[in-house]
């Protein structure tokens, strides 16, 4: 190969950023890592920078990013750091980058995934929330540049993987009837709904098959991560809410499926890895090694499926609906979960009242088109602002 892939870590202290490094730790004739950002824990993101050797690091705040600097400089590097949303759009859109792992957490990660798209380049998209907050333009942005944008969710990228790769067409024409979105169904999925009342944050946190960052942990306990991710598949594969059909899969080895009118249904298997569809996404349309072991379907033995259950975990209905009402809906939805996970893990709310706040926001505050980001922000905030109201009044 005669250029190495310059790649820039957005979120890399983080879970999927963990992993993102870990795999291109296998390849380095094949990859360069650009840049690396973190926002705590920066005394592992000064030992990321030491192994990985990036062109920029950026930190949350000048402080932070003074103290890495001269740690480094100390080290003999000299990585340049930077500071901010202005440094991680920075590193996002430089003109040595190809590729942008987008693997922030919630709403901070759009303005820097929305300047890599901007900016034309290979979008790994692990960071969820900015594709619901903004999908419509999200999508618009990614046509205008000619950005190439690969899937990280591990659903999302088990449909990219069981589709044509002309299914842009449209679903309809490559002969897609829907799509089986599977979820574990969390670490709660077979608690009785009277129990859900007290339990706690390390509890939502220890789900049975992946190992994720804290607020992504929540989300899959609630089932709003399905709801999200349900949101992210209308957009990445221009298909309805209705199209889409959530499967509780408790083994988490069918990643998910595609049901094409002629009655086949292809599916993506594997160990529930994160390197895997990261590893697909890197080097796609080849394969390389990730560093995940083969599935061993006899140690598996079953594979077993169930009907979610929406009374249990009403915070699937709420993202339905909020991707069947459009306009700003979906960027509410995503700002009062971020509010509500906060506040469940601060220990100030209960784990059932996440959705009873949610809902509480999107009831209490009109819907509104989105023409521009500014539309998304303003609802972000209006979200923000409604869901610590309520966070004010609650007496649990
Ligand atoms: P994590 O909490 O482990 O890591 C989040 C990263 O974002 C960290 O590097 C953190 O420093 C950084 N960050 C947090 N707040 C920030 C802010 N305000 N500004 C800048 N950076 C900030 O989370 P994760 O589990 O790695 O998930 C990252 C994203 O990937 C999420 O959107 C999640 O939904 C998605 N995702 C994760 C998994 C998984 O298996 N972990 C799977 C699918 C999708
Ligand atoms: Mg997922």
């Amino acid at each position: 190969m005669s250029h190495l892939q310059q790649v820039t870590v957005l979120g890399a202290t983080g879970s999927i950023g963990c992993s993102t490094l870990d795999v291109l730790a296998r390849h380095p004739q094949r990859y360069q890592v650009f840049a690396l950002s973190g926002f705590s824990r920066l005394n592992q993101l000064e030992a990321q920078c030491l192994q990985h050797r990036p062109r920029f690091a950026v930190t949350p705040d000048a402080e932070s990013a003074r103290q890495l600097q001269s740690a480094l400089q100390l080290a003999g590097l000299n990585t340049r750091v930077l500071s901010g949303e202005s440094g991680l759009c920075e590193v996002s859109g430089h003109p040595d980058v190809d590729t942008v792992m987008a693997a922030i957490v919630g709403a901070a990660g759009l303005a820097p995934t929305l300047a890599a798209v901007a900016a034309g380049k290979r979008i790994l998209l692990a960071n969820k929330e900015a594709l619901v907050m903004s999908g419509a333009l999200f999508m618009q942005a990614v046509r205008k540049s000619g950005s190439v944008l690969l899937p990280i969710d591990s659903e999302h990228n088990a449909i990219f993987q069981c589709l044509p790769v002309d299914f842009a067409r449209g679903l309809g024409e490559v002969g897609v009837r829907r799509i089986l979105l599977t979820a574990s169904g969390g670490p709660f999925r077979e608690t009785p709904g009277e129990a859900l009342a007290q339990v706690t944050p390390e509890q939502a946190c220890a789900h049975p098959n992946w190992s994720m960052g804290r607020k992504i942990s929540v989300d899959s306990a609630s089932m709003m991560n399905k709801g999200l991710e349900l949101i992210e598949a209308c957009w990445l594969f221009d298909v309805q809410p209705s199209q889409v059909e959530v499967v509780i899969h408790p083994q988490s080895v069918i990643h998910s499926l595609v049901d094409y009118v002629d009655g086949s249904v292809l599916a993506q298997l594997g160990n529930p890895d994160m390197r895997t569809p990261i590893a697909h996404a890197l080097a796609w349309p080849e394969r390389i090694e990730s560093g995940v072991a083969s599935l061993d379907l006899f140690k598996l033995a079953r594979l077993d499926f169930q009907a979610p259950d929406e009374l249990r975990f009403p915070c699937l209905r709420l993202a339905r609906q909020a991707a069947q009402t459009g306009g700003d809906a979906p960027a509410m939805l995503n700002a009062a979960n971020e509010v509500a996970v906060a506040a469940f893990l601060e220990r100030r709310i209960r784990f059932i009242d996440i959705p009873v706040l949610i809902e509480a926001v999107l009831n209490r505050e009109p819907v509104r088109p989105v023409e521009c980001l500014d539309d998304v922000m303003a609802a972000d905030r209006r979200a923000r602002e409604a869901a610590r109201a309520w966070l004010g009044q609650y007496a649990g």
